[in-house]
């Protein structure tokens, strides 16, 4: 894999999604598109192939929005519902693209995805639908290939739970997660373009707030921060004019280039 690269913000919102349902706040009742937001998740694309970071129940949605017409490989970061509930629309590229599809997730991950969805990863015996194929590898802390990605994976710690976080090149994927331990500041060091998980001003037990987050910016210095997972406590043009420069609210559709790692690189 060489050259360049993208990144499609297919969702940035917090679980509910932004509008919540029900929800009667300003920034739900906001007709403007940036403060409408789909359960997060990213797209990696080059001419030659997608790599989907998550599966959340908007998936369909993300997927018809941006006229995604393959999907190369998944990497989960996590089994959290906002993150993973989509999966059964994967099958429409199982038909699009004629072959299974290969996901990469760390073991904790792993366990939870084949427990609550035996119906794909064990023997249903329903057998009347059709099931996405999907093929399950476990990674741990080295470097894999996803997609024709190299795919540098990352532990964050998010209320105790190991998620994964992702470093492709010269970017960094980092949702779902209230701290980072010191070795993933490391490997984080030297990115220039990250998206940064910060829920909400307010403490949260699983979630940065803008506050944490402007801290670990501040440690690292990409040129560019756009925070993610973000609540409807967050207005999106409020927010950004508060921020510092180099840092900013990511909105649905969001998409900039990156420099994926040559294969063999590090
Ligand atoms: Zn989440
Ligand atoms: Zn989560």
């Amino acid at each position: 894999m060489s050259g360049e690269a993208r990144v499609i913000v297919l969702g940035c919102g917090t679980s509910t999604g932004v509008p919540a349902i029900g929800c009667t706040d300003p920034v739900c009742l906001s007709d403007d598109p940036r403060n409408k937001r789909l359960r997060p998740s990213i797209l990696v694309q080059n001419e030659a192939s997608s790599l989907l970071v998550d599966t959340g129940p908007d998936l369909r949605q993300q997927a018809l929005v941006h006229g995604i017409r393959r999907v190369d490989a998944v990497v989960y970061t996590h089994f959290h519902a906002d993150h993973t509930h989509g999966i059964d629309d994967l099958r429409v590229f199982n038909f699009l693209m004629k072959r299974p599809i290969p996901c990469y997730a760390f073991p904790n991950t792993v366990n939870v995805l084949r427990r609550n969805f035996s119906y794909i990863f064990g023997n249903s015996p329903d057998t009347t639908g059709f099931r996405p194929q999907l093929t399950l590898y476990e990674v741990e802390g080295t470097p894999f290939e996803a997609g024709g990605f190299r795919v540098r994976p990352l532990d964050l710690e998010h209320a105790g739970m190991r998620v994964m976080g992702l470093r492709i090149g010269d970017f960094a994927y980092a949702t779902d997660c209230n701290a980072i331990p010191p070795a993933s500041m490391e490997a984080l060091r030297g990115v220039r373009v990250l998206i940064l998980d910060a829920l909400r001003h307010r403490e949260h037990p699983s979630h940065f707030t803008v506050e944490q987050a402007l801290e670990v910016v501040r440690e690292l210095k990409p040129e560019r921060t756009y925070f993610t997972h973000t609540h409807y406590d967050l207005e999106y043009y409020e927010t950004n004019r508060k921020l510092p420069p180099g840092v900013e609210m990511a909105y649905d559709g969001l998409t900039f280039e990156i420099r994926p790692e040559e294969q063999g690189e590090g």
